[in-house]
């Protein structure tokens, strides 16, 4: 297994995890860009964006409100925060397993590239 979120998934890499469920596994970014940076994945190893199709529905909505509750436990609801998927090389996706950027804490750039 060389995909390291599969291998955090499995236990073999540690990581500062901040929820986990049979689906999904949400833990604090290695090299946080924000006060809070978490990344959210599911545990069944998808590439990216482009490899999921309609049977992920549920779990990509999952995802998304999972993503609001970490918003809240981490006190920036209302401040306001970004929620992103790096999509292939010009979307600038390193890991490909596919991962929600869920940043915030401080204002953020207005330019989203
Ligand atoms: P992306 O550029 O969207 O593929 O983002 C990959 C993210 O994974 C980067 O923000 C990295 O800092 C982060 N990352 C890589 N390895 C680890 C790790 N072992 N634990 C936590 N975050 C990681
Ligand atoms: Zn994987």
């Amino acid at each position: 297994m060389d995909c390291i979120f599969c291998r955090i998934v499995a236990g073999e890499i540690p990581a500062d995890i901040v929820y986990q469920d049979k689906e999904l596994l949400a833990f604090r970014d290695i090299n946080p860009q924000a006060p809070t940076h978490i990344l959210i994945i599911p545990r069944k190893h998808i590439p990216s964006l482009n490899d999921t199709t309609g049977s992920h529905r549920a779990l990509m909505g999952s995802i998304v409100l999972l993503a609001r509750n970490l918003a809240k436990k981490e006190g920036i609801s209302e401040r306001g925060y970004r929620l992103s998927i790096s999509t292939g090389p010009e979307g600038g996706q390193l890991v490909p397993h596919i991962h929600f950027h869920l940043i915030g804490g401080r204002k953020l750039s207005d330019q989203l590239g």
